[in-house]
């Protein structure tokens, strides 16, 4: 389980965020990565972790968003960060 004690301080402002523990492996950018129709998550500059970039808006985005928690071989995502 993510812990929002460990949100890395580039996620966007609201509930769904990336933890310090990203390794980053990249199985989240296949759902909502920038080449997908629902681009919400982002890699830092330098690779080393991923970010949400922006929070969903429309409830495709909001269930690609918890597909990527779903799938994150190391719990980095989080849906309990701060409205
Ligand atoms: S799936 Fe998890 S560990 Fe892998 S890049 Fe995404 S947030 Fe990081």
């Amino acid at each position: 389980m993510a812990d929002k004690t460990l949100r890395l301080p580039e996620n966007a402002p609201g509930r769904f965020y990336v933890d310090d523990t990203c390794t980053p492996c990249h199985t989240c950018m296949d759902v909502a990565g920038p080449d997908t129709s629902t681009p919400l998550l982002r890699y830092r500059d330098d690779e080393s972790k991923v970010y949400f970039a922006r929070q969903p808006v429309t409830s495709v985005e909001a269930a690609a968003a918890e597909e990527a928690l779903d799938i994150c071989p190391t719990q980095a995502i989080g849906n309990d960060g701060d409205d």
